[in-house]
């Protein structure tokens, strides 16, 4: 990283005792609920021949890489569930290796409820945090923690994984990597098939615990898995679908190129790579944004004033800030906004 990307030009929050006035701006949105998609139909997932519910292999008996495609690890994103429905009934038999698509929390997509689809993102704590040893070894029991533990093999053994969701907020697609070269080289990849380019992003982790892109398999040193986990569109959208077949179909298409050398088919353009520079917490149940951000607008100047949290200014840092996945109407002490800085220069490896 240059030395240019540590640069702040301005202060994020900035306390206002008396300010009184009220901001312009989009206050706090209704939570946009809108199911315009069906859940799927998953029957073919129930009893698969993998002897384990939402886990389809489709082998070559080839010598080859380990290929895995996971959806809905978050209940309610069941784009996931038809985006792997799809490409199950294409029978995807790699040409060498063998490819796993695995449905994680198929137990909270049941509890699916359209009246209130925010509901089943998982049963018991969110399966995207389990991931660190310290969790999947230890001694404790949830209803996640147990299906981790189920799914851990196909995890451990995946040389390229590719983790697909989706938002509640409106947001340009972007693909997350651990901090590790050889996963953004990976998503380089896959963002580079889009026009324009998909932005490719490093961020800090998640406050909350490990997710599966960080799983040891993926964050080991000198390790060889590759992990990266797509945001392709707002959660019950059938354009969210057709996004998360088509990367997929990308990363089948490229794998064996991107295990064997590192790079795809043809890279036709340059991804656009970010590092993740803050987490913005709301510290107070007031937290406003001053327009509805849609994900990855980028606000030119430092110092723009781009949120108010309480009597507190959130202001950018430096110029050309990268607004992540805004929740618009975010609880005291949820996370509110990601601001990431583009970056040409890759983290360690
Ligand atoms: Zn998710």
């Amino acid at each position: 990283m240059s030395c240019k990307a540590g640069q702040r030009h301005h202060p994020i929050r900035i306390r206002q005792p008396r300010l009184t006035e009220d901001l312009p701006g989009c206050g706090r949105p209704a939570y946009p609920l809108d199911v315009c998609l069906d859940p799927p139909d998953l029957a073919a997932w129930r009893n698969p021949a993998s002897g384990i519910p939402g886990v389809q292999i489709f082998d070559s008996g080839l010598r080859g890489p380990d290929l895995v495609i996971v959806g809905m690890v978050h209940g309610n994103e069941y784009a996931g569930g038809h985006a792997l429905e799809i490409l199950r009934r294409s029978n995807p038999v790699p040409l060498t290796g063998r490819l796993t698509l695995l449905l994680a929390n198929l137990e909270a997509f049941d509890r699916f409820d359209q009246a209130a689809p925010m509901n089943s993102r998982y049963l018991t704590e969110d399966l995207n945090r389990l991931w660190h040893p310290s969790r999947l070894q230890s001694d404790e029991h949830s209803r996640e923690l147990d299906r981790a533990r189920e799914i851990l093999p196909f995890i451990e053994r995946a040389d390229l994984l590719l983790d697909l969701h989706s938002t509640l907020w409106p947001s340009d697609p972007v693909f997350i990597v651990p901090p590790r070269r050889r996963s953004s080289d990976f998503a380089c990849i896959l963002a580079s098939e889009e026009h324009p380019a998909a932005l490719v992003l490093t961020d800090l982790g998640h406050h909350g615990g490990s997710r599966l892109i960080e799983h040891p398999r993926f964050m080991a040193i000198g390790g060889t898995g590759r992990a990266c986990l797509l945001e392709a569109g707002l959660h019950w959208q059938p354009e969210t679908v057709d996004m998360m077949v088509k990367i997929s179909e990308h990363f089948l298409k490229d794998a064996m190129r991107i295990h064997f050398q590192g790079r795809g088919t043809d890279t036709k353009q340059p991804a656009e790579m970010a590092v993740v520079t803050d987490n913005v917490m709301a510290r107070s149940g007031d937290f406003r944004f001053v327009e509805p951000w849609v994900g990855n607008t980028c606000i030119p100047n430092a110092g723009t004033v781009i949120a108010r949290d309480g009597h507190d200014l959130i202001c950018t840092p430096y110029d050309k800030c990268l607004l992540i996945v805004p929740n618009l109407r975010p609880r005291q002490g949820q996370l509110a906004v990601r601001l990431a800085r583009r970056t040409a220069v890759h983290l360690n490896s």
